[in-house]
């Protein structure tokens, strides 16, 4: 069984990106943090940048999690960007950033729990700290910041498994794909959680131990360049940039087989 959000869909080299607007994603999000059946399984949010499409394309078991995920946002320019190329549609731009700042503050309304998983030691206990400060009254149930991208959660300790089932949202940053992989891995084993979503490099923003892209980098869609600068190792990732732009041009001058698909999700509250 699966939560999906209901939209319309954009298939971007395999992947189907969601159509939704952000308030639309917003509301999917509240409403699946008040509902407590704990028979539904997971929200299960994949913010999707070009990198993921291009890795789906040669990584057949990454590319079935993106299928079976509830929902995939459009993170990354490049993939609003090809939107317009293939459909001549817009869509939001909905990041893994923006996402946990705007899920902790509806956690602390909503008086639900977070869990922090990934990054290096001691990163994600300063993301908590900070989003505590920001968002006052929200319960971080427990941080896990083993720069490990393990995917066997019964390695994980024995209080961290149980601090992780406590949960109502859970955030992964092991980086794409490994933190989509251990969330696939993992979710049916948190009865307690109503969401989880793999949010790449964000408690690094957020403790501050990584600077995010002045805003000039971020409207203009040049961030990567921006991450590119601070951390040239990024380069060999990179280079999956041109790649996809290539792909999306050559389909685009095709002309073949590009349609939006017929939504096949199954509405949230059939399944409740
Ligand atoms: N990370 C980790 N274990 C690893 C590799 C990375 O916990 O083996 C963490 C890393 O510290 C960072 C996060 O994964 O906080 C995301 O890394 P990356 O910059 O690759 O992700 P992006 O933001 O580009 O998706």
């Amino acid at each position: 069984m699966n939560t999906h959000v209901e939209s319309e869909t954009y298939p971007i080299l395999g992947v189907n990106i969601s159509a939704c607007s952000k308030e639309e994603f917003f509301v999917s999000v509240k409403e699946r943090l008040q509902n407590s059946d704990e028979t539904l399984p997971p929200l299960f949010v994949v913010t999707v940048n070009p990198e993921i499409t291009i890795q789906s394309i040669i990584d057949n078991q990454f590319n079935k999690i993106l299928q079976s995920s509830s929902i995939n946002t459009a993170d990354g320019v490049g993939i609003s960007w090809a939107v317009k190329q293939l459909y001549k549609k817009s869509v939001d731009r909905i990041t893994g950033s923006d996402s946990l700042e705007k899920i902790c503050a509806e956690c602390a309304k909503l008086d639900q729990s977070v869990f922090l998983y990934g990054a290096a030691p001691g990163v994600a206990d300063k993301a908590a700290a900070v989003l505590v400060a920001r968002n006052p009254g929200l319960r971080v149930e427990g941080v896990y910041s083993p720069f490990s991208r393990d995917t066997n959660f019964d390695r994980l300790p024995v209080t961290t498994q149980i601090e992780l089932q406590n949960a109502s949202v859970v955030f992964v940053a092991l980086g794409a794909p490994s933190q989509e992989k251990w969330i696939y891995a993992n979710m049916h084993k948190l009865s307690r959680c109503r969401l989880i979503i793999g949010i790449g490099g964000s408690f690094d923003f957020i403790a501050g131990t990584q600077k995010r892209a002045p805003i000039m980098f971020r409207k203009t869609g040049l961030e990567w360049m921006y991450r590119l600068y601070k951390d040239p190792s990024r380069w060999r990732r990179m280079l999956r940039l041109p790649l996809f732009a290539l792909n999306i041009l050559l389909l685009k001058a095709s002309n073949t087989t590009i349609q939006k698909t017929d939504t096949v999700n199954l509405p949230q509250k059939e399944l409740a």
